[in-house]
């Protein structure tokens, strides 16, 4: 699944092509993804010329001058970007076609991604308005989650992965960030020191900067001469996660799996207390 350095790497590769571009047209082909598509509404970005794009948690907003378009990659979405039109895939839902003839093609095969108009003021929209801060725009994210950890009971892994507390801590990098600032994850969140919420901000934000570099590499090496360029997915080398019963990195004991809030989490007993 698409976390929080895919989107970003995504968002970053999809500006370079679309910046100053105007989108021509809209072909939906299944509009039946997380949320229906709405070709009226999405109409508003034709003509539209691309200001920029932005990113709010796994977000990425398209923006012009009409207003905002949002795009989500769900748990298994990605984009190509097309040179010249070939023939379509399985689950290949949308295309937009940029004044350049470029076709951005969505190709979601579980079908939970979802391209939305949310009009002038995105921040607004019902989708983005509850969600916590930014973690690599939050100076004081230590901070930030001792103080709303306050009365919470619930473990600190679910606590981190509550989007409307902090956004963008995913599964993978909830595990990583916990193993790196030695805090076992079924920790209570109230049970956590301030010293220690400042150590795994810490943790959160270099472990999500080095994905995002690791991520810019891949589509550096990427070949442009395919005419095809898929992204959004990238290898990590990771402490932790889907590590089961091999050895933690630091200290050699087994690295163990429970569930936690529905989710498996990784850990070393050893390192994280
Ligand atoms: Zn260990």
């Amino acid at each position: 699944m698409p976390e929080l350095p895919e989107v970003e790497v995504t968002k970053q590769s999809l500006e370079q092509h679309l910046q100053g571009q105007c989108i021509k047209s809209i072909n939906i082909r299944e509009k039946r993804l997380r949320w229906d598509l709405d070709q009226t509404t999405l109409n508003s970005l034709l003509g539209q010329r691309i200001h920029n794009l932005s990113r709010r948690g796994k977000y990425i907003l398209i923006n012009t001058e009409a207003g905002s378009a949002l795009l989500h990659l769900g748990m298994s979405g990605s984009i190509g970007i097309l040179e010249n039109d070939r023939p379509l895939k399985k689950h290949d839902h949308f295309d937009l076609i940029m004044s350049s003839n470029q076709i951005i093609r969505f190709n979601d095969p579980r079908r939970f991604g979802s391209f939305i108009w949310a009009g002038k003021n995105p921040e607004a929209h019902k989708l983005l308005n509850k969600l916590g801060p930014e973690p690599l725009e939050n100076n004081d994210l230590g901070t930030h989650l001792y103080r709303l950890s306050k009365g919470r009971k619930t473990s600190v892994k679910a606590f981190i992965m509550n989007a409307q507390i902090v956004v963008g801590v995913g599964n993978i990098y909830a595990s990583e960030a916990l193993f790196i600032s030695g805090i076992h994850p079924k920790r209570k969140a109230n049970r956590i020191s301030k010293k220690r919420y400042e150590r795994l901000a810490t943790a959160i934000q270099e472990t999500l900067t080095k994905s995002i570099e690791m991520g810019g590499t891949t589509l550096r090496d990427f070949s442009y001469s395919q005419g095809e360029e898929k992204i959004g997915y990238f290898k990590q080398e990771l402490f932790t996660y889907g590590r089961t019963g091999a050895e933690c990195k630091c200290c050699r004991s087994l690295v163990r799996q429970m569930v936690l809030s529905g989710r498996s989490s990784f850990y070393c007993a050893n390192c994280q207390h």
